[in-house]
């Protein structure tokens, strides 16, 4: 039997999140297991209501009954792998393939041109762009940046697009700076026709559009070229099998989630860059700076677009667990 503790917490965000999430407090509680064994690790548990994800309080709730969402699934495999590394005393980052991130921009009307030379100055080669708000602006926006700025973009348009809405936003880029726009992600809903015209106009990624796939069925040429996988939020063996049947490239990120979620995201970036060091792509993976600095985020030692270290055994952050009150479920 597996034990389990919760502490909930907030994030304060400090721009809009993107199309899906405005500006508002999040909610996610950390979980604190224990196996049989008596091995104990840590992961975070961010549901996201606003992609079908039952609440908080609702999914906390069940596993003291005794019944796991997909979520909580996932929290206890990233927790045990956590538990393995902490009980043998070693740091999870040590020794880890390095793997650089995006530099992620959920808001870009409050980006000023000295925060992207900043980033630049950081070392970071790609932007991540969160549009899907308000099109014609934001392509605009686009094409400015691609002329200013020697860096990549990448797009999520969260599903907020229409065939045609993508095919102006597309056309309304000037061609010589399209090549410089590495992808476009979940531009609409899924759809293996549709997106396969889309991706003759830009490369796709697949993120939240994954389980709309039916994987059986797909044949090459694939509709879309990258897949994103969030540990969080995915069976990261399944999804990597996939990428590989049908040689697509890889990006793991985050799920915009605590710090315990971004240092677990960064372990399994670094663990799969190892064996893939070509076929996984820029992660995105340092997401803390979407949000107020707290405790967690402060402990990261983060230079440019790549993590450092995070101190302590497992993925980290001991003398907060210490300190963190725990509620047993
Ligand atoms: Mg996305």
């Amino acid at each position: 039997m597996l034990k389990f503790w919760s502490h909930k917490y907030t994030l304060q965000p400090l721009t809009s999140l993107g199309a899906l999430a405005e500006g508002k407090v999040r909610s996610g509680a950390l979980l604190k297991i224990q196996w049989p064994d008596q091995k104990i690790g840590y992961a975070d548990l961010h549901p996201w209501p606003e992609l079908g994800d039952a609440e908080l309080d609702a999914q906390l709730a069940a596993i003291s009954k005794g019944h796991l969402s997909h979520l909580v699934e996932q929290s206890i495999w990233l927790a045990r792998k956590d538990a393995m590394i902490r009980s043998g005393g070693k740091n999870a980052f040590q020794g880890l393939a390095k793997v650089k991130n995006h530099f992620l921009i959920t808001d870009f009307t409050r980006v000023e041109d000295l925060t992207i030379e900043e980033i630049k100055k950081q070392g970071f080669t790609t932007v991540k762009v969160k549009v899907g708000r308000r099109l014609e602006d934001e392509a605009k926006w686009v094409e400015k940046f691609l002329r200013m700025h020697q860096l990549g973009v990448r797009l999520d348009f969260n599903s907020k697009a229409t065939p045609d809405s993508f095919e102006r936003f597309v056309n309304s880029i000037n061609p010589a700076l399209r090549p410089r726009i590495e992808y476009a992600e979940d531009p609409f809903a899924y759809d293996p026709e549709t997106w396969a015209a889309a991706n003759q106009l830009l490369p796709l990624a697949l993120d939240q559009e994954y389980d709309r796939v039916q994987w059986d069925k797909l044949k090459a040429p694939l509709p879309f070229k990258v897949v994103v996988i969030k540990p969080a939020r995915q069976d990261m063996k399944k999804a990597v099998d996939h990428a590989n049947k049908f040689g697509l490239k890889m990006v793991i990120t985050s799920a915009l989630d605590h710090p315990v979620g971004i240092a677990h995201a960064l372990l399994c970036a670094g663990e799969l860059k190892k064996f893939y060091p070509n076929q996984l792509l820029d992660c995105g993976c340092l997401s803390q700076r979407s949000y107020k600095a707290n405790d967690f985020s402060t402990s990261m030692i983060v230079q440019g677009s790549y993590l450092v270290e995070i101190p302590g055994t497992g993925i980290g952050f001991d003398h907060l667990f210490d300190k963190t009150t725990w509620t047993a479920l």
